[in-house]
């Protein structure tokens, strides 16, 4: 880390939070881990230890999700008016954006991506989700219902926050999930417990201190460090309402099966496997940029990422070079150097995956065409890979990645549009597709088509506050962002009066 002050990378300020003693966040207090247990957290650029970080036993849990429940049912909390709740949500946004310099650099030190993504898309996606949900607070509405039973009836619809919330983030965009978790549960007007990933955890704790400082009340948001041990205690926990889980889709299946003993609300952002397609028409200028943003923004630790492109026969070679060129562009480096463009898998263990997955490719025929190694010999980079001739059965092809590798598959002429749909729907998952061609009506026909919760056409990654965002089959369900997000924390009441 000194190095990394010395380069003027890393400022004094981020790196005394990071060195100094870590807590549990319950009560909007800082309290220490009943066990005492910690775990340490890496810089994935070289491997070091940058700090230790409390390990949230059950007991822990139980703490957070009583101070929860508290906040939930008596205190400031429960009797807040929108519009108040509403200015706090906003407020705890303008203080983000006010900390956004060292929140960057603190998720760039710990997670492995350019400092520019996470401060330009990051930092910047997250205050302005704060904002849109704050001003949903004011805004959720139930109906009034007219009902056909005998006599005279007043009935009408109430949307009532769903109560205590256990939150569970990934590695890959720690504090943005943790935005798209806590902003519309805020709105909602529920509580809730958060914890962030064993591999990614400063930045959370960081935010505790925010949330502290915009005045959210007490037990409102509690954050715990720790493993999937932590975050099964929540998700066993009989007092939480709800779970909303972002991760993959063998630890989503586990927090269902886990969820129904006490019939939890459960929504999953899962895992993805997003086709591309590329027409022969599509225009290149746009298409290549596009696709290659795609697979290699934050290196490929994208639920969304083009990792299953489809380029027609006529425009193959012109995609995979493209791919190749965009590739070799790539400045591979440390997340804090401004200049750098591609960063560090987050993880050892992810890194070792990413491999893996290159070597199975390798072996089942797939031709690497550009990357394929480890890059430098400290840290967890991996070269920006572009696969060609990859065929559907391949492991490449089945499994996410979650990492800078491109697969590319050849189509033709006699694959009709149902050949094609059915190609793209091959898969598991359902996250995101695009669709790259400059026929709008066939591409919004191939839209109605993909089994997909989002689908872009002549683009591929980028989302908005206001869209919903999830998956189709197993890539989850319940959307995160738009109005979807904030009905995912009420629930309905009906209220039947006879007059
Ligand atoms: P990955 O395998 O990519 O690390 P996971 O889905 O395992 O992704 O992790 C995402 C989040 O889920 C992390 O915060 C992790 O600690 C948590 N987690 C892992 N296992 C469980 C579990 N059994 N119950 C609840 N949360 C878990």
């Amino acid at each position: 880390m000194n190095q990394m002050i010395q380069s003027g990378f890393l400022s004094q300020e981020v790196s005394n939070f990071v060195s100094k003693t870590h807590h549990l966040f319950i009560n909007n207090k800082m309290v220490a881990a009943k066990s005492g247990e910690t775990f340490a957290v890496l810089n994935p650029a070289n491997g070091e230890k940058i700090a230790d970080v409390p390990h949230a036993n059950p007991e822990d849990v139980d703490d957070a999700v009583r101070a929860a429940r508290a906040a939930f049912e008596s205190g400031p909390w429960a009797r807040m008016t929108p519009v108040d709740r509403g200015k706090l949500v906003w407020r705890l946004g303008d203080l983000i954006e006010k900390h956004a310099d060292e929140l960057a650099q603190l998720e760039s030190l710990d997670n492995g991506k350019p400092i520019t993504a996470a401060r330009g898309v990051d930092l910047n996606f997250g205050v302005e989700l704060l904002r849109y949900m704050g001003g949903w607070s004011t805004k959720i509405l139930g109906n009034s219902v007219p009902v056909s039973l005998e006599g005279d009836w007043h009935a009408y619809t109430m949307r009532e926050p769903v109560g205590v919330c256990a939150q569970i983030v990934p590695w890959n965009y720690p504090l943005l999930m943790a935005i798209w978790k806590i902003a519309p549960a805020l709105a909602a007007g529920c509580t809730m417990v958060l914890k962030p990933a064993e591999q990614t955890p400063l930045s959370a704790l960081r935010l505790a201190e925010i949330i502290a400082e915009a005045g959210i009340p007490e037990g409102v948001v509690n954050i715990v460090t720790g493993d999937g041990r932590t975050g099964a205690a929540l998700v066993e926990h009989p007092d939480v309402d709800k779970v909303a889980f972002t991760g993959s889709t063998d630890t989503g299946k586990r927090i269902m099966k886990t969820g129904a003993d006490t019939v939890k609300k459960v929504s999953l952002e899962l895992g993805g496997k997003s086709p591309a397609i590329v027409f022969p028409d599509a225009e290149m200028d746009v298409t290549i940029p596009g696709l290659a943003t795609g697979i290699f923004f934050n290196a490929g630790q994208s639920c969304t990422a083009s990792s299953r492109i489809f380029a027609h026969k006529s425009v193959y070679d012109k995609v995979v070079a493209g791919l190749e060129a965009e590739a070799n562009k790539a400045i591979i480096g440390p997340g804090l150097d401004p200049s750098t463009t591609l960063g560090p898998i987050t993880s050892d263990e992810q890194f070792q995956k990413v491999c893996g997955y290159i070597d199975a490719g390798r072996n089942d025929g797939a031709e690497i065409v550009f990357g394929g190694k480890r890059w430098g010999n400290e840290g967890y980079f991996v070269e920006p890979t572009v696969l060609a001739n990859t065929t559907n059965d391949m492991s490449v092809i089945r499994e996410e990645i979650f990492g800078p590798v491109v697969c590319v598959i050849p189509f033709g002429d006699d694959d009709g549009h149902d050949e094609l749909v059915q190609k793209a729907n091959d898969t598991d998952f359902g996250l995101g597709a695009s669709v790259f061609t400059r026929d709008i009506g066939h591409a919004h026909k191939l839209a109605r088509r993909i089994k997909a919760g989002t689908v872009w056409i002549n683009t591929h990654l980028p989302n908005d506050v206001a869209l919903p965002f999830g998956g189709y089959k197993q890539s989850g369900y319940g959307r995160e962002m738009g109005f979807e997000a904030v009905e995912l924390y009420t629930q309905v009441k009906t209220v039947l009066a006879k007059l």
